[in-house]
């Protein structure tokens, strides 16, 4: 089966083969770890996960790395010209009053005033919110998840070959830079010329270091700071690194390679972040390419508005299937569905009415996973995937760049008639799933296989909850979204209890 990927580098859907027959080796950035993740970024990374699942189930052994960002890195990182506020800092004035307030558990952080343990729990968080939702290498943690504190030295390596290639060198404010000069074909991905990034510069590149650079869009490899929150000694003083550098050598390091075959991350990553990472490493390799395909997905959007944690207006995994952020909880696989059911290449926007659908799928594909293991005592027919129809099907559909909704049209065909043979049809859905990731979050938690029922019982406990701490309108709010659901409402001294009325 020929894929075909659409690769950001030459703007259009090529033929994939890995560098080397039967492997493939992918990086994808990962989340910086200075907040919880919020549901946009989640979009990213289950992007990356479909993918690296369908080149697994393709028979491709998929080495898939996904980097954290602990190093504490400024607010304006996206110039990466050490600007702005450090987001440890503010992530440890923040804890400090979510402690305050009860928001975060008075345990859940000894010191906020230590950046290593603000990122550490904030890691831990992201990989719990990645396990829930089925996202593959959060499962293989520690291994094929580096974190940027642990590759300093690596870091600091790769700068000084760029400076004794002369792609780098040291500003009259003792700061390291990449001379974007130097590299010539710096704005390949993205299209920009240094041209018009010189004009452009004002605004997006900050003006108070500009008489230090040689050119505006030269960016930061080493800021010597004795006084950041997170530093490091180096030969070029006690500081810390600049983003970019971080993901091209973690990238090279853990892949063990100097040429990826994928590269993944968010479309506003395109400029700067990996425009210079491919600056970085193709000059400190003097290879003409570093990664062969660059993948990248389209934002999720709020009422039309990319989801950020700078605008605000983002809902974090956590209070999506706690029911905090919408009132109503929601499972994981119900997540996971709305996030990987619409093509990575379009926007999608995240609404109430999307996770209903979603839903519906989940339950509709769990009732009868359920169905069909009971009905073959759980032992699965072997599917060929090239050659049973379904899967060849649903395989064929995402081997043309990833088209999930055409994929999710064939499982949609095969749930309505999945055929007279128990066993093929469980082990039709196993191999479904093993690109999915659907049926095994749900398989074995029974709440999933009833996702209404799972959020009756949920809105129940958040009644007795609002009760106990005496808020009475969230307790009626509750209620009234239970009544909406068709549910008659029950509280006594035992607790609320809600049965589905008949209709
Ligand atoms: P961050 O933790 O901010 O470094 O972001 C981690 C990943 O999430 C990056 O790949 C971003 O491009 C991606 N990302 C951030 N916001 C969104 C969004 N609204 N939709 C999709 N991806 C996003
Ligand atoms: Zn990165």
């Amino acid at each position: 089966m020929e894929i075909r990927l659409y690769n950001t580098l030459t703007n259009q859907v090529e033929r994939f083969e890995p560098l080397t027959a039967g492997r493939v080796k992918m990086y994808s950035c990962g989340p910086t770890v200075y907040d919880f993740a919020h549901v946009g970024n989640f979009r990213s990374f289950l992007f990356a996960d479909l993918l690296r699942r369908f080149l697994e189930a393709s028979g491709l052994d998929v080495w898939h790395v996904m980097n954290i960002t602990d190093v504490g890195h400024m607010t304006d990182d996206a110039v990466a010209d050490g600007t702005g506020e450090d987001k440890m800092q503010v992530a440890a004035r923040r804890l400090k009053e979510d402690k305050k307030s009860g928001k975060v558990d008075e345990g859940a952080v000894a010191n906020p005033d230590d950046p290593y343990e603000v990122a550490n729990y904030f890691m831990h968080a992201f990989l719990d919110d990645g396990r829930k939702l089925g996202l593959k290498v959060a499962s293989e943690y520690p291994h094929r998840v580096p974190k940027a504190t642990q590759f300093i030295p690596e870091m600091q390596q790769m700068i000084a070959t760029l400076i004794a290639r002369k792609h780098a060198y040291v500003g009259s404010d003792g700061v390291v830079y990449f001379s974007v000069e130097s590299f010539p074909s710096y704005g390949q991905l993205s299209g920009n010329t240094l041209e018009a990034l010189r004009v452009g510069a004002g605004g997006r590149i900050d003006i108070d270091n500009q008489s230090c650079k040689r050119h505006p869009a030269d960016f930061m490899l080493w800021k010597p700071d004795p006084k950041h929150i997170m530093k490091w000694d180096s030969p070029w003083g006690a500081g810390y690194p600049g983003w970019h550098i971080e993901c091209s050598t973690m990238s090279m390091r853990v892949l063990e390679t100097d040429v990826l075959d994928i590269h993944t991350g968010g479309e506003d990553l395109i400029f700067p972040h990996h425009e210079c990472e491919i600056a970085q490493s193709c000059g400190a390799t003097g290879n003409e390419l570093f990664s062969r395909f660059w993948m990248h997905a389209r934002f999720l959007l709020v009422e039309g508005e990319k989801m950020s944690k700078r605008k605000g207006n983002f809902f974090t995994v956590r209070d999506i299937l706690s029911g905090k952020a919408t009132g109503t909880p929601v499972h994981p696989a119900v997540l996971r569905m709305e996030l990987i059911k619409s093509h990575y290449r379009a926007h999608s926007n995240f609404t109430t009415k999307g996770l209903t659908d979603s839903a519906n799928t989940v339950r509709r594909l769990t009732e009868l996973g359920q169905r069909l293991r009971d009905a073959c005592g759980g032992v699965p027919k072997k599917i060929d995937r090239a050659d049973h129809p379904v899967t060849k099907a649903f395989m064929g559909a995402l081997a043309n760049d990833l088209n999930v909704s055409e994929a999710m049209a064939v499982v949609h065909a095969w749930i309505s008639s999945p055929g007279e043979d128990p066993a093929e049809a469980y082990g039709v859905l196993l191999a479904l799933d093993q690109v999915l990731g659907i049926w095994e979050i749900a398989a074995n938690d029974c709440q999933a296989r009833d996702p209404e029922g799972d959020i009756a019982a949920s809105l129940c406990a958040m009644i007795d909850e609002a009760r106990r701490a005496r808020d009475f309108s969230a307790a009626d709010a509750h209620r009234q979204r239970l009544i909406q659901l068709g549910y008659e409402v029950r509280s006594s001294s035992d607790g609320t209890s809600a049965k589905k009325k008949l209709a």
